[in-house]
C-alpha cells in the first residue's frame, strides 16, 4: 500500500566510455532491481529513469526532477564509474531530496567466473565513492543506504526515507492557521515566521477567532447530530455526556466546532492550526473535542498558539500514515521522581490526540481551570507502554534548531480524578540526563510525540531541511550533548 500517489525516481549514472553492449546490460540490470524494488510493498513507487552519461543528461534529468510535481525525490546508483564532475552541473540545481544507494546487482562474487569484463560492469564500489566524493563536496544533504538492495534492512531504510520526503513534499506547502496569537509572554512557542517559510515550507497565517465564531454559527442542527451520532458510536460516552445527561451541551456545542472548523480548514486548504484558551470571545468552549478528532485524522495541532509545534505534528503524522502506533501535540507536564523510576507525566489541558490510545477513549465533560469559558468536552485515555521519540524545533535566533529524545511509555498508576488523556514516560537514557540535555538544548515544554516512527526519520528530515538536529537517546551523556552543541 502506498503513502501518496508522488514517486521517486531511480537514477543510473554511467558514461560512455564502457560501450552499447555494457550499457545495455547496465539499463537492464536497473530496470530489474527498481521492478524488485517496487515488489518489496515500499511507500512510495519508484520510476526507472534513462542511464545518464553526460553532465547534459545529469543536468537534464535533475532539472526534470525538479519541475515534476510527481516526484518527490531521486535515488541516485552508480552500477559502473561515473566521472563526478559530470554530476557537478545536476547537482548544483537539484532541489528534490537526494538519496544514493550504494550497491550492486549481483550478491555474490562468482568466484568460478569473475573476469574482467565482470569487474568493468559491477563496479559500484568504487563508482559510487566517485560519484558520493562530489556530493560531500558540494555539501548537499543526501541519504546514503548501504547494503544489498533485496534485504530488508536496506529496503527498510529506503522506506524511511521515502516517508520522510512524501512529508517533505507536504510540507512545502503547508498552510498553518492560528487562532489567536502566541500566549502572551511566552518564549519557546514563538520564533520567525519569515525564515519558517524560507527553511520549511510553513506558511503561517493569522484568523482572528471571529472569523471561526462565523462558521460555528452557520453550523446546521442537521449537522450537529451527524457529528453526534459519530460520537455516540465511536465512543465511551460518560452519563453526563450522554443524550439528557446534564453535561450534553457541551457535547453539542464541541459538536458544532467541530463541524466548523472542518469546513474553515477544507475551503483554505489548512493543514495545522493552533488554538489560543486565551482568545476565545464568542466560542462557547476551548475546541478541545474537535482539536483531539481533527489530530487523529491528520491534522497538525499546537496549544497556546504553538505553530512550530503544530506543523511538526502534521509532518510527522504525514511520514507515519499507515504506520501503527499514533502520534500527538504532548506537553511535559508533571514529574514522578522516585529515585531510579523517575519518570514523566505528559499531557496536555485537552489536546491529545486519540491515535495514541491503548483502549476506546471516553467522551466526559469537566470544568477547564483557566480561560473562563463553559466546561469543555474531552476524550480520555491512556497511552499504550512501548517506545517512541518526543520531537521539537526552537528558533534560537539565528536559526532553527531540532530536537530529538527517544522516550519509554510505561504504565502510570489509575488516576481517577485527572480529566486528561495523558502518556507516561522515561526520557532516555533516564529523566535525569535527557531533561537535562533537553533543557541545556532549549527545548521545548510542547513537542511532537510519535509512537509509529524512530529517530531515523527525523534525522533524515533534519537533513533534508537542512536544520541542526540533537538527538538524545541512550548513548547521550552531557558531555557529548554539550560537545554536539558547540560544533553546530
Ligand atoms: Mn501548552
Amino acid at each position: 500500500m502506498k503513502v501518496s500517489s508522488k514517486e521517486v525516481w531511480f537514477v543510473t549514472g554511467s558514461q560512455d566510455l564502457y560501450g552499447e553492449d555494457t550499457l545495455r546490460q547496465v539499463a537492464e540490470d536497473a530496470q530489474k532491481m527498481v521492478e524488485g524494488l517496487n515488489q518489496a510493498d515500499l511507500p512510495l513507487q519508484i520510476v526507472w529513469t534513462p542511464t545518464v552519461r553526460s553532465s547534459q543528461e545529469i543536468y537534464n534529468v535533475c532539472v526534470e526532477a525538479n519541475s515534476n510535481a510527481d516526484c518527490v525525490g531521486i535515488i541516485t546508483w552508480m552500477h559502473t564509474f561515473s566521472p563526478a564532475k559530470m554530476w557537478i552541473g545536476g547537482l548544483k540545481v537539484l532541489h528534490k531530496p537526494l538519496c544514493h544507494l550504494h550497491t550492486q546487482f549481483n550478491r555474490e562474487i562468482p568466484w568460478g567466473e569473475i573476469d574482467m569484463d565482470f569487474m568493468n560492469l559491477n563496479q559500484s564500489a568504487h563508482g559510487d565513492r566517485e560519484y558520493g566524493h562530489i556530493v560531500s563536496r558540494m555539501r548537499k544533504a543526501t541519504k546514503v543506504v548501504v547494503g544489498y538492495w533485496q534485504d530488508a534492512q536496506v529496503q527498510q531504510k529506503l522506506a524511511v526515507w521515502m516517508r520522510v520526503v512524501n512529508a517533505w513534499d507536504d510540507s512545502r506547502d503547508m498552510k498553518i492557521a492560528r487562532f489567536g496569537d502566541n500566549m502572551n509572554n511566552v518564549a519557546v512557542t514563538d520564533g520567525d515566521k519569515v525564515e519558517a517559510e524560507l527553511k520549511l515550507g510553513y506558511h503561517v497565517d493569522y484568523y482572528p477567532i471571529g472569523d471561526l465564531v462565523a462558521y460555528v454559527k452557520a453550523v446546521t442542527d442537521e449537522q450537529v447530530k451527524e457529528m453526534l451520532a459519530v460520537y455516540d458510536s465511536t465512543y465511551q460516552v460518560a452519563p453526563n455526556a450522554q443524550e439528557g445527561g446534564k453535561d450534553r451541551v457541551s457535547v453539542v456545542e464541541a459538536a458544532r466546532q467541530e463541524v466548523a472548523m472542518r469546513k474553515f480548514f477544507e475551503e483554505r486548504n489548512i493543514k495545522a492550526f493552533t488554538t489560543n484558551f486565551d482568545a476565545l470571545h464568542e466560542m462557547h468552549q476551548l475546541p478541545g473535542l474537535a482539536s483531539q478528532r481533527l489530530m487523529a485524522d491528520g491534522y497538525g495541532f499546537g496549544g497556546e498558539g504553538d505553530w512550530k509545534t503544530a506543523a511538526l505534528v502534521r509532518t510527522i503524522k504525514v511520514m507515519a500514515l499507515g504506520l501503527p502506533g499514533g502520534t500527538s501535540f504532548m506537553e511535559d507536564y508533571t514529574y514522578h521522581m522516585t529515585s531510579g523510576h523517575m519518570a514523566a507525566l505528559q499531557a496536555h489541558m485537552l489536546e491529545v490526540c486519540p491515535s495514541v490510545a491503548q483502549n476506546t477513549p471516553r467522551l466526559d465533560v469537566f470544568p477547564l481551570g483557566i480561560g473562563g469559558k463553559a466546561d469543555p468536552a474531552r476524550l480520555l485515555f491512556d497511552t499504550a507502554p512501548g517506545d517512541g521519540i518526543a520531537s521539537t524545533i526552537v528558533d534560537v535566533g539565528n536559526r532553527f534548531r531540532m530536537i530529538v529524545n527517544e522516550v519509554k511509555v510505561i504504565e502510570a498508576k489509575e488516576m481517577p480524578k485527572l480529566p486528561v488523556a495523558n502518556a507516561f514516560w522515561i526520557p532516555q537514557p533516564n529523566l535525569e540526563i535527557g531533561a537535562q540535555a533537553w533543557i541545556l538544548a532549549g527545548g521545548t515544554h510542547h513537542t511532537s510525540f510519535s509512537k509509529a516512527l524512530t529517530t531515523e526519520y527525523i534525522e533524515d528530515y533534519a537533513e533534508i531541511a537542512g536544520i541542526e538536529l540533537l538527538y538524545i537517546d541512550k548513548d547521550t551523556t552531557i558531555r557529548n550533548i554539550k560537545q554536539q552543541m558547540r560544533v553546530q
